[in-house]
């Protein structure tokens, strides 16, 4: 069974003032299409059909360019829209909420370290929020489509938020004002989304 691109759980618009209409629609139709066309051609006939997206990137052979960066784009892009939601905003609860804090003092805190990472990674890449065995959540950024869930990659373990900062993510409505869309950001995350993900991969 090959991977398919994933319906969006709310419509293009819905993200708007944060994220535009076109800008969500080109990114899903033609960047998403794309990594996910490219990733069915690149495992066809290999030992990788038919295994998950997190199989295949856990025991990725880094020199598999063709895996890495529409694996990575395939996998990335479903957390992105996953992780946002038009009622979304506000901060998390509960266990997700205690980790945070215990590793970074506060919620404003760790919204500071996650945007510096989000602002600060040169050029194409991701910013994420990990969770490792445990229940430990740490930041990291990594470049192009790599992910944590790679071998070796950025901070390791689980991630269960990220926001993609390539140019095509926020060009056409911020240009290369990157920080104020890491600031738009933060209007539209699936608090409850997160927290899911952290319960299930802690
Ligand atoms: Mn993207």
């Amino acid at each position: 069974m090959a991977f398919e691109l994933p319906k969006l759980k709310y419509d293009y618009d819905a993200l708007e003032p944060n994220i535009d209409a076109r800008t969500m629609e080109i990114h899903h139709t033609k960047h998403h299409q794309g990594y996910t066309d490219k990733l069915n051609d690149a495992i066809k006939g290999t030992d990788k059909e038919g295994k998950t997206i997190e199989n295949i990137l856990k025991n990725l052979d880094l020199d598999n360019k063709a895996v890495r960066n529409n694996g990575g784009g395939y996998y990335n892009h479903r957390l992105f829209w996953e992780v946002m939601s038009p009622n979304g905003g506000g901060k998390p609860s509960g266990d997700l909420e205690n980790a945070i804090n215990s590793a970074y003092g506060s919620f404003e805190d760790f919204k500071e370290k996650f945007s510096e990472a989000a602002k600060g990674q040169f050029g194409s890449g991701w910013a994420w929020l990990c969770v490792q065995e445990g229940g430990k959540v740490e930041i990291c950024s990594t470049t192009n489509q790599d992910n944590p869930l790679m071998p070796g990659v950025g901070c390791g373990g689980t991630p269960i938020l990220g926001l993609d900062v390539w140019e095509h993510a926020y060009y056409l409505k911020y240009q290369n004002k990157r920080p104020d869309y890491v600031g738009a950001f933060f209007n539209v995350i699936d608090w409850e989304e997160v927290s899911k993900r952290y319960a299930n991969n802690k």
